[in-house]
């Protein structure tokens, strides 16, 4: 009889691991154990159609609640892992009960970043990563008539835009120069800055905060300036962290993020890690990277899968990405860093464009607006005419 696998998560990637185990033939024992009280879901409409209302919790799921029966895999929801004893093969669970593993998968996701600052922890103050968290934004909504969004990255702008539609008075505080910096170029930062302020968002770039003020509950957001912008709900969106402690306090290695080779394996040829929480060396970027996206979940889960299964894999990804805010799409592929030049194509005007970067002439990254046709294209261009040259080691 196979070893038991046993995975912690069953968000986007520890799904995949173990739909992926069973699809490749693997029929030992199978144990997806999550803390959260639903079967897997997907993240991503959290901050768009399903924080708007526009589709209820079934659409949110990966696989229909009974394909886990049917494959025969144990899903345990509610059940949050305390520690792993590695030498006895166990895992501690917070109920107290203890399991056995023979193989162990890490697919713990990331946390919301919180904020270190006076009034914080005011009622109100939110931030969004689960279907609970949605729950509290939306009874929030229903009341409030002023939302202060504390960061201009991705899921910041997604929540503007619903919140917009849904009549709010809305202000989006970033701290940097423009919207969305670390991903995408000036060209498409200016366009979003442009698209949000036109729907009445209003933007303040280059704006610190000193705190978060009100009695028990939000009452607005103190900025450097003095200023105070009023609002009954503030929704604190800079980043996510990610949930590497369990291995860290088992002695895995970690560096923000729990460290994994190619196969997803980490310091303990009997423990992998798949998805948010990992970090990995990149033969292609030529540097370690830590990546929070669909397409790394469900790939790399993949790949750890086949390695459980025995297979020789190599992960180095073509990163792609997407971000909807009102009717627009923003579609990435590759990453950017690094580029000498850029090329708009199409018109900004007309919300239909892509940027591509380029580096010694050469294509490493396209942002694309409502374009989804030269985001497929970007994505089997950068992959087939990639050169190993393009990012020499640092
Ligand atoms: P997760 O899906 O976070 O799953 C991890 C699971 O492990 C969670 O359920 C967690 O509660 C559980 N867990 C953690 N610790 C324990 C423990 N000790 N015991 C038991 N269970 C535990 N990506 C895109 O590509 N495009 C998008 O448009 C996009 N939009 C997003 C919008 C939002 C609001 C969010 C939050 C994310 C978005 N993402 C998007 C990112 C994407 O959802 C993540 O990259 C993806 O979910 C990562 O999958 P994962 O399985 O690694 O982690």
């Amino acid at each position: 009889m196979q070893e038991e696998i046993v995975i912690v998560g069953a968000g986007q990637a520890g799904a995949q691991v173990a739909q992926s185990l069973r699809q490749g033939g693997f029929e030992g024992p199978l144990r997806l154990i999550g803390d959260e009280p639903h079967p897997p879901y997907q993240r991503p409409p959290l901050s768009k159609k399903f924080l708007a209302g526009e589709i209820g919790p079934e659409g949110l799921w990966l696989r229909p609640p009974a394909f886990f029966t049917t494959n025969n895999i144990d899903l345990i929801p509610n059940t949050r892992v305390a520690a792993i004893d590695r030498s006895a093969k166990r895992l501690q669970l917070a109920n107290g009960d203890t399991l056995p593993y023979g193989k162990l998968v890490l697919a713990t996701g990331t946390d919301a970043r919180r904020l270190k600052l006076e009034g914080a922890d005011k009622k109100g103050v939110l931030t969004l990563r689960t279907i609970a968290d949605v729950d509290v934004i939306r009874e929030r909504l229903s009341t409030a008539r002023r939302i202060v969004i504390i960061g201009g990255g991705y899921i910041g702008l997604e929540v503007a835009a619903v919140a917009k539609a849904l009549g709010k008075d809305v202000s989006v505080i970033e701290a940097l120069d423009r919207p969305m910096k670390r991903v995408v170029s000036e060209a498409v930062s200016s366009y979003f800055t442009t698209l949000h302020r036109s729907r009445g968002v209003d933007l303040k770039l280059n704006t610190g905060i000193e705190a978060i003020e009100g009695g028990d509950e939000v009452s607005g957001v103190r900025l450097a300036s003095g200023e105070i912008v009023p609002a009954e709900l503030v929704l604190v969106a800079v980043g996510a962290e990610p949930n590497d402690q369990l291995a860290s306090e088992a002695g895995l290695e970690t560096d923000n993020g729990i460290l994994v080779d190619g196969c997803g394996q980490t310091s303990d040829p009997d423990i992998y890690a798949v998805g948010d929480c990992t970090r990995f060396y990149s033969n292609r970027y030529k540097r370690s990277v830590r990546m929070e996206s669909v397409q790394n979940a469900i790939d790399q889960a993949k790949i750890a899968a086949q390695a459980l299964l025995g297979q020789d894999v190599d992960y180095d990804p073509l990163p792609w990405f997407w971000s909807d805010q009102y009717d627009i799409k923003l579609q990435i592929a590759g990453l950017s860093e690094g580029y000498d030049d850029t090329v708009l194509v199409g018109s900004p005007e007309a919300n239909k464009f892509y940027v591509a970067y380029l580096k010694d002439r050469q294509l490493i990254a396209v942002d694309s607006i409502n374009s989804p046709r030269s985001h497929m294209m970007a994505r089997r261009v950068i992959g087939e005419t990639w050169r190993d040259d393009l990012l020499p080691e640092a």
